[in-house]
């Protein structure tokens, strides 16, 4: 391969012309991209097969993480940092004329997910690596990730993605390891040696293929695995509509559900489901049983982990091909099953919770059906032993219920571990949500605080105040993220404060020209940016964001004695495409942008922008560049938020609720280096249970909540007529369930603290210092360290030095 940029740019330039049959001058872009990506594909190689062969000779136990989602981002550059070669590549390309940087831009996100679930997932891989533990990720290689928003208007408009579009110079087609998946069909019955056996029968096959994909580690020779699978239409059928058959087959990847709540309730999500776990499962007993005689040890040697219930078929699945295929009996199968597979629930959202109805899942997967069955009445037989007659809790408990399969019951009964992804989460799991669950097992449910990975998110996303944090205390934090705590040794420090400050600055100014670039408007970088990016929905609260937004408007209009450190707000959001209330809610931000950002009279105070198509490429310039980072849901409802994290370890201060990780990170940073308001989870969920809340007294009492909500419907918007009557008619007709008008007052107020806070620059500094040194706890390296003792029984396990 190569070790010094002249071999570099020799077989750069060997390779680009080899490939394309184009001579360097005549190259694209996309030539020169493709060119240096499988470059690099290739310098991993020797070590990708190392890894494999260490894991396999030493018989380490390696997991499997199931995720219907990997928000990857892009790879070409956080590989070349991983592997150690971004400076001799960065200098031979330059020397060619050509700006890694620009390179970069070329490569599309791997945006196979919606938010936190599917960014999750990808950071953990990158621990994985990085810690040299095996673990995998299995998962869909969708043809569409997650659509491209376009705003028309002030509309979202969805356009499907293609990331494929030009291929994927990562990836590598493993068309000889495809394993076909049954669906439909019926079971049949026979006897063998005397006791009854099932087999599926007449099923409709669909191919997966697998793509894999190197997951390299930092600073280190461990390469792991992402294996995404591709649904194929071989082998034909005869007698049959091929082209229909082709189009159905090949719709299980085509498309990455666009919705990150909501239980779709469609055969297709079902469908990609069990494509994916029994793809991935049988392809792992089937390595498995080329080096182990006996399925009995399985989870002595395998960890299956299913991210939320999506994957939570491969109980199931793993019972079916311990039943119907090793012929295990059915308690040696069920003990193998639970102890292999473990669990994290992500929401306690009850339209979040998937539930599907037997009508359509029974003639779909007949024999998986069967054997959930079977778990169901084996449980509530249990139920009745420990809790006899008690039909209202055994009806409540039981996996299958009023014609549907309750997939966290399946996923709580047929696992070992149950964990919640923050504090607060795991505790209204164990008191409320599954109390009954943890009653009869309490040795199940665990928590395992989220986290992001520091080397994406700061080392990669922030170069200078990566390089600035090491040039104070060295370079240790990068392999052990803890020790960025010794930053709060330099508090006082003027110069490194001054230094912070210039870093944020030029990162603000990047962003400013990305906004002129993108939307034509000019926003100040000495004004606070003050951001709010992640998914669309009604408890994340944009709303609340927005409405106080009018509220500062109308200050400063009829105030003329109103003063205010200039504000830009930035949003950036998809809604699910179905869900009309979120999209109400971006037109609403936009009506309100329109409206400030052309008043003069408000301009040196006041900016509102919207970035469209939020992704992990645009979250990677938008962290660095943020001085307020909003965390406002309603309390109880964000199980933990990992935006919230990357906003604190690039040294933006949160404004938030007390809810999901916002309280670690205010037990990390201090109460004075963070600004918390509003009704705390208790509060909510006493008013859940208990009711007291009435709207209309605030909007009645408070003449700041009547004159912006008024708004919504009195011609303060030129030309929206009745655009906004559903939000209007949410916050004061159907009582706010999601209490903006109670949290608005104490929201308002903080956003005066925090805005006298940052005219004292010193003081603001000091405040960002404090989050950056606390936030190593949020590395995804200590999450996954938890996870590999508590969970996973697996060990780091390096290779020799290269
Ligand atoms: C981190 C991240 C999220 C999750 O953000 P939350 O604020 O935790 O909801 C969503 N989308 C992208 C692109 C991210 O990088």
């Amino acid at each position: 391969m190569f070790s010094n940029k002249e071999e570099f740019k020799a077989l750069f330039l060997q390779r680009l012309e080899m490939t394309y049959g184009k001579s360097f001058n005549d190259s694209t872009k996309w030539d020169q991209f493709h060119t240096l990506g499988s470059m690099i594909r290739e310098y991993i190689s020797p070590d990708w097969i190392q890894t494999n062969e260490r894991y396999r000779s030493t018989g380490t136990k390696q997991v499997y993480y199931l995720s219907i989602e990997f928000l990857l981002g892009r790879l070409l550059r956080h590989n070349l940092m991983n592997i150690g070669m971004e400076e001799v590549v960065s200098n031979g390309l330059k020397e060619l004329g050509i700006d890694l940087d620009e390179l970069e831009e070329v490569e599309a996100d791997a945006g196979l997910g919606n938010g936190g679930l599917g960014r999750l997932a990808a950071c953990f891989l990158d621990s994985l690596a990085s810690l040299n533990m095996p673990g995998h990720g299995c998962g869909i290689r969708y043809k569409h990730g997650l659509f491209e928003q376009k705003i028309v208007d002030g509309y979202q408009v969805e356009l499907p993605e293609q990331w494929l579009r030009h291929g994927h110079v990562w990836e590598v087609r493993k068309a000889d390891l495809a394993i076909n998946i049954p669906f439909w069909g019926t079971v049949e019955s026979y006897t063998e040696k005397g006791g009854l056996r099932f087999r599926h029968v007449d099923a409709e096959m669909i191919t997966a293929v697998p793509y894999d994909i190197p997951v390299v580690g930092y600073n280190t020779n461990t390469v792991n695995t992402l294996r995404l699978w591709s649904a194929e239409p071989s082998p034909y059928p005869i007698n049959k509509d091929i082209l229909k058959y082709k189009r159905e087959t090949e719709s299980v990847s085509e498309f990455l559900y666009p919705d990150d709540t909501h239980d779709e309730g469609k055969i297709l999500r079902l469908k990609q489901q069990y494509f994916l776990v029994s793809a991935s499962i049988r392809s792992i007993i089937r390595s498995y049983k080329r080096n182990h005689a006996s399925l009995l040890k399985l989870p002595q040697y395998i960890g299956l982990h299913i991210n939320d219930t999506h994957p939570v078929l491969a109980i199931p699945e793993l019972m079916r091909i311990l039943l119907d295929e090793e012929k295990l009996g059915w308690d040696q199968a069920w003990e193998v099953t639970t102890k292999t597979i473990s669990y994290t629930n992500h929401t306690t959202l009850s339209e979040a919770l998937e539930k599907w109805p037997i009508r359509l899942f029974q003639p779909l997967l007949p024999r998986i059906y069967m054997i959930i069955n079977e778990i169901n009445e084996r449980f509530c037989k249990d139920l009745w032993l420990r809790y006899p007659g008690d039909w209202e809790r055994i009806e409540a408990m039981a996996i299958i219920a009023h014609g549907k399969v309750k997939m966290a019951h399946l996923a709580i009964v047929g696992s070992h571990s149950v964990n919640g992804v923050a504090k607060i989460h795991t505790d209204i799991l164990k008191q409320r949500e599954m109390v009954r669950f943890f009653e009869i097992s309490p040795e199940k449910f665990n928590n395992k605080t989220n986290g992001i990975s520091h080397r994406r998110w700061l080392l990669k996303a922030n170069p200078r105040l990566a390089a600035l944090i090491t040039e104070t205390i060295g370079p240790s934090w990068v392999g052990n993220p803890s020790s960025l705590s010794h930053l709060g040794e330099h508090l006082n420090d003027q110069s490194l404060l001054g230094q912070m400050n210039a870093i944020k600055r030029g990162n603000k100014e990047s962003l400013a020209l990305k906004i002129k670039e993108k939307t034509g408007i000019t926003v100040d970088p000495a004004s606070i940016f003050d951001v709010q990016v992640k998914r669309l929905h009604a408890y994340k609260r944009q709303l609340l964001n927005i409405l106080h937004i009018m509220h500062l408007y109308k200050q400063i209009k009829d105030d003329q004695s109103f003063n205010m450190h200039p504000r830009t707000f930035i949003f950036g959001a998809k809604a699910s495409p179905g869900y009309y209330y979120a999209k109400k809610i971006i037109k609403l931000i936009h009506a309100v942008a329109d409206k400030v950002n052309h008043d003069p009279k408000v301009n040196d105070k006041l900016k509102v922008i919207f970035l469209e198509n939020y992704r992990v490429s645009l979250a990677e310039e938008i962290f660095p560049a943020t001085d307020i980072s909003e965390q406002i849901s309603t309390a109880s409802k964000e199980a933990s938020g990992t935006g919230n994290m990357k906003f604190m370890m690039n040294g933006a201060v949160t404004l938030g609720t007390l809810d999901g990780a916002n309280i670690e990170i205010m037990e990390k940073a201090g109460e004075e280096n963070i600004f918390v308001f509003g009704l705390s989870a208790s509060e909510v969920l006493n008013y859940y249970q208990n009711g007291g809340y009435h709207s209309r007294e605030y909007y009645h009492l408070d003449t700041r909540i009547r004159n912006v909500v008024d708004s919504l419907g009195n011609g303060f918007f030129p030309g929206v007529g009745d655009e906004f009557e559903t939000i209007y008619d949410s916050l004061l007709m159907q009582n706010d369930q999601y209490f903006v008008l109670r949290d608005f007052a104490s929201y308002a107020d903080i956003h005066k603290q925090a805005g006298k806070a940052y005219e004292n620059e010193q003081g603001w500094l000091k405040m960002s210092l404090m989050n950056i040194a606390h936030s190593g706890y949020f590395s995804s390296d200590r999450t996954i360290r938890e996870y590999a003792d508590d969970i996973w029984n697996i060990n780091s396990s390096p290779g020799a030095v290269r």
